[in-house]
């Protein structure tokens, strides 16, 4: 197995990732399941803290650190077509590059609205995409996986193998082990009509409880997300997909998103789904240090909107992302994945470059309002968000097998279910 330290070649490409700039000690690079084995031993030994990456685009946890080692999967990013919708992927892979090996064989998974997130940290912990309302979460196509758990036993996990840690994998992944294959069952879908809509609303809140009310009675055909920037004078922009190439039946769906106050410009396009998630392939260099703050909502009702629009013109909030949940996502028992929301239709995230304590406390009045939590779009790591990640019922299930399976707490990095950032608090209870 490969490994990088700081004097060898290629180690800047390595050191870093999306949201954080890093030196670690190693960056371990394997290539096999077998490796992986391999490495979570070598870092077992060395007792330093260590970090599992992907695709490296996480924002809610570092994939990367300073003295301490790295598994970095990019080694293990096959796709491969199993025949009928049955594909199998390395966590490595970026699902830009998974929706356009895909495309020639008319399948697709709904995964984000960007290409250059790696599978790994996604598909362990939902995947909120641009045909969610469509065709569910990501982990909602996966039908069994391949986890390296902490004593560095492999597993398949599945409905019926590991039922349990099958389960896990799907919302607290990161708690259980390394994932180092995922098979999927993806939809047909070749080509979708995406809108991309421009806004300049003069009553902001008024506008996001219409795009709410919109939202919510739309087709389940369609998804939409929505990014606002702050400032004096908001503007919108909005991506909304339709799954399909129906434009006879897209069209009345569209309209409606076109008839909202304040559109300043428009355009509606017939693309392979491929085209969809944005994919820069840009080297990672911290780039996007950000800070962010996340929940989810039933509906976005006037006093919701109210706040979000004040939260916009608050000083330390740059930009407010509103993405469609809901439809096929809310047909999942909340009980069959850890991922427990399955009521919600609408996933708030903000976004602060300088963070602090202005932007934490303008984000506070919208937090009252939140109904549960997506981790992957939140970056503090305060121990109330495992809390609101996982209702009760979910996270006593989670403490359960994370005492079964990782006992010494040795994945703790990535909100750890146990509510204690260094595994302490299970530690403690054994
Ligand atoms: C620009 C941008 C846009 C985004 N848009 C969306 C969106 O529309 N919808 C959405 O749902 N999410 C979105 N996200 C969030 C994204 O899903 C998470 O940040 C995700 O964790 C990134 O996955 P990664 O593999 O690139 O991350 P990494 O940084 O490589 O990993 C993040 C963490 O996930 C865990 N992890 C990674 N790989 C594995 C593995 N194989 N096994 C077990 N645990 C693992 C580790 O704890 C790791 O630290 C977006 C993120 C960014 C930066």
């Amino acid at each position: 197995m490969e490994i990088v330290r700081p004097a060898d070649r290629g180690y800047a490409a390595l050191q870093h990732v999306y949201s954080s700039t890093g030196r670690p000690g190693s960056v371990l690079l394997p290539r096999t399941t077998a490796e992986v084995v391999e490495a979570l031993s070598t870092v077992r030994d060395t007792g330093r803290p260590f970090a599992v990456r992907s695709g490296g685009h996480g924002i809610s946890s570092i994939a990367t650190n300073t003295g301490g080692d790295v598994i970095d999967l990019r080694g293990i990013a096959s796709v491969e077509h199993r025949g009928g919708r049955a594909v199998r992927l390395g966590p490595g892979a970026r699902w830009g590059a998974v929706a356009r090996s895909l495309a020639p064989h008319g399948l697709a998974i709904s995964s984000g609205d960007s290409g250059d997130v790696g599978v790994g940290g996604l598909a362990t912990t939902g995947g909120i995409g641009l045909m969610g309302r469509a065709h569910g979460l990501t982990i909602d196509r996966l039908r069994s996986a391949e986890l390296v758990t902490a004593d560095g036993t492999v597993h398949r996990v599945s409905d019926h193998e590991s039922p349990d840690l099958f389960w896990a994998i799907r919302g607290a992944g990161a708690n259980f082990g390394i994932v180092t294959a995922f098979d999927f069952e993806a939809s047909d879908v070749a080509d979708v009509v995406q809108t991309t809509a421009v806004y300049q609303p003069v009553d902001l809140a008024a506008f996001l409880s219409a795009w709410g009310r919109t939202v919510e009675t739309a087709a389940r055909a369609v998804s939409a997300f929505l990014y606002l920037g702050a400032g004096p004078t908001p503007f919108a922009q909005a991506t909304i997909v339709y799954a399909g190439d129906d434009v006879d039946a897209a069209t009345p769906e569209i309209e409606r998103f076109l008839r909202l106050p304040g559109l300043a410009g428009q355009r509606a396009v017939v693309t392979p789904y491929a085209s969809v998630p944005l994919t820069s392939g840009a080297p990672h260099t911290g780039q996007q240090r950000a800070s962010t703050h996340t929940g989810l909502a039933v509906h976005l009702d006037d006093d919701l909107a109210d706040r979000i629009a004040t939260l916009l013109r608050s000083p330390g909030t740059d930009m407010v992302q509103i993405r469609s949940v809901g439809g096929a996502i809310n047909d999942v028992d909340p009980s069959a994945t850890a991922y427990a929301h399955r009521h919600q239709n609408f996933s708030v995230t903000a976004v602060s470059v300088r963070g602090g304590a202005a932007f934490h406390d303008a984000w506070e009045p919208v937090h009252r309002r939140m109904d549960g939590m997506y981790l992957s779009f939140e970056s503090d790591h305060a121990l109330s968000a495992v809390a609101e990640a996982f209702p009760p019922a979910t996270l006593a299930r989670l403490r359960d097998l994370k005492a079964r399976w990782d006992p010494e707490g040795l994945f703790d990095q990535n909100f750890d279910v146990t509510g204690s950032p260094s595994g302490e608090a299970l530690r403690a209870v054994r």
